[in-house]
């Protein structure tokens, strides 16, 4: 197998399904595996709607989430990110950005360097995924952090 490493990115994703649907990393191995021919789920982490981080891959392995950046990246995933009317939105739950603030701030210990951003925000990706601009919320995520208004537990 080879190494993924060194973690260059932290890469965000969304499953661009509507808000209602409370599915997991359970449901999205199948998916990957049964619609997109993959051994098993793309991504590293999902994030559910309620907030509850699950594992997909192990990080030392290489994902399957972000084409050209799969080797030396890990890949995020929060469920969510359509409208009723299948429109990219943002409609990710408190909860959900809760735990990915403390996911990346967990992960960023052993990838000090690793660079957070969005899957649309690699080169050539038409997508809108995740449908949030991530770059901006994470700055304004650690300059709060830095206020000490987000507690470390
Ligand atoms: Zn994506």
């Amino acid at each position: 197998m080879k190494e993924n490493t060194p973690i260059q990115f932290l890469i965000i994703h969304c499953t661009a399904t509507p808000k209602s649907l409370e599915i997991g990393a359970y449901e999205i191995d199948k998916m990957h595996r049964f619609e997109r021919g993959f051994d098993r789920i793309g991504y590293h982490y999902v994030i559910k709607r309620d907030g509850i981080i699950e594992k997909g891959r192990e990080e030392k392995e290489i994902g399957a989430h972000a084409y050209g950046y799969n080797k030396g990246s890990l890949g995020i995933c929060l469920v969510g990110g359509l409208s009723d009317l299948n429109e990219p939105e943002n409609n990710f739950t408190p909860n959900q950005f809760e735990s990915l603030y403390r996911l990346l701030k967990q992960l960023k210990e052993n990838t000090p360097d690793a660079e957070i951003l969005g899957h649309r925000d690699l080169p050539n990706v038409s997508k809108q995924c995740p449908c949030f601009d991530v770059i901006p919320w994470w700055s304004t995520q650690k300059a709060l952090n830095g206020f000490g208004l987000i507690e470390d537990t």
